[in-house]
């Protein structure tokens, strides 16, 4: 964890009854960073994002927003959250004007100030045009903008996004992805979905929840190294990276500990160069392991864990 996180998670617990929703989260989120909380239905995602904004009490464990204690101070803290829930409270029979006046007005902002973060919210989440239309009339794609123009209606450092497409139709994710890649240019965000495509698309940093409990944490970048092919080796007697780097094929190589090596490869396996370099330069080759699971293959057993339907089964 680094000075600069705005949201420093500790050890959170919740349980309900006797089961527990999340065991023992740990994460941070630095300024300026979106990410994305990845994981299947019942994984714990709601549940954590209602304690991140205030609205869960933790059994155990602790919340910092920019500092501040969610529990010992919860004012403080909840002022640097803008929290689009599961269920966002939209009222139908209002205006979208009308709606974020009024929540503008349960965030505290000044009556001179209301009418420019009206403007401000609403220009960012393209509803400038639709101010005076009845929210009921407005399509999931424009009512899921309208629950996020409250969001950032008092201009939060964080904001935190609970599914933000669910339900839409591709254009509505893709104008909203676009939207939540935007906001992210001038805040922290975090959203949840069980869509890995949609974390590729608009997040820097990627977490996976199963059963409550995180199982994989890596910034977007790694996670699309890990897409590509890759071995793992084992030498005893290992050269430099560098010189790995030089074998033909391997396009990068990460370091496992000192005699294990992650190499990732186009095209061609370079298995057979590696075997006959660690003959030749003496590396003592012990361990060759092709291809590492990716991410997706990954959050595909974890979905099917969840919804267990057997093809062979159901197409009998
Ligand atoms: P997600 O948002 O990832 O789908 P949730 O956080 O909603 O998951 O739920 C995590 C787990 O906690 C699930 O097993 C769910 O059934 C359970 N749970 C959530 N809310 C309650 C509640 N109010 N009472 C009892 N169990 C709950
Ligand atoms: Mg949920």
């Amino acid at each position: 964890m680094t000075s600069q996180a705005v949201v420093q998670v500790e050890n959170l617990s919740r349980f309900y009854q006797n089961q527990s929703a999340i065991k023992n989260l740990s994460f941070s989120l630095n300024a300026g960073e979106v990410l994305g909380f990845l994981g299947p239905n019942g994984a714990g995602k709601s549940t954590t994002m209602k304690i991140l904004t205030g609205n869960l009490a933790p059994s155990e464990g602790q919340v910092r927003i920019k500092g501040f204690d969610i529990i010992e101070s919860p004012r403080e803290a909840k002022q640097q959250i803008g929290y689009l829930p599961e269920h966002p409270p939209l009222y139908c029979e209002a205006s979208v004007d009308e709606y974020l006046k009024y929540c503008a007005q349960l965030r505290g902002i000044r009556r001179q100030s209301i009418n420019k973060a009206l403007d401000v919210s609403k220009q960012q989440c393209g509803l400038s045009d639709v101010g005076r239309r009845l929210i009921g009339h407005l399509s999931k794609g424009y009512q899921q903008r309208v629950g996020i123009a409250q969001a950032i209606i008092h201009n939060p450092p964080v904001i935190i996004l609970d599914e933000p497409t669910v339900g839409l139709d591709p254009i509505q994710m893709r104008d909203i992805r676009h939207l939540i890649k935007k906001l992210g240019q001038e805040h922290s965000v975090i959203l949840s979905t069980h869509i890995l495509s949609e974390v590729q698309a608009t997040c820097d940093q990627v977490q996976i929840i199963q059963q409550g409990e995180l199982i994989y944490h890596s910034s977007i970048e790694t996670l699309n190294l890990s897409q590509a092919p890759s071995m793992t080796i084992g030498l005893n007697q290992p050269p430099t990276i560098e010189q790995l780097k030089q074998l033909d094929q391997v396009t990068h190589v990460k370091a496992i500990d000192e005699q294990r090596f992650e190499l990732f490869f186009e095209g061609e396996s370079p298995a057979q160069a590696i075997v006959q370099q660690s003959v030749q330069q003496q590396w003592e080759l012990y361990e060759l392991i092709p291809g590492q699971q990716s991410l997706e293959d990954l959050f595909i057993e974890l979905t099917q864990d969840e919804t267990s339907v057997d093809p062979e089964v159901t197409n009998k």
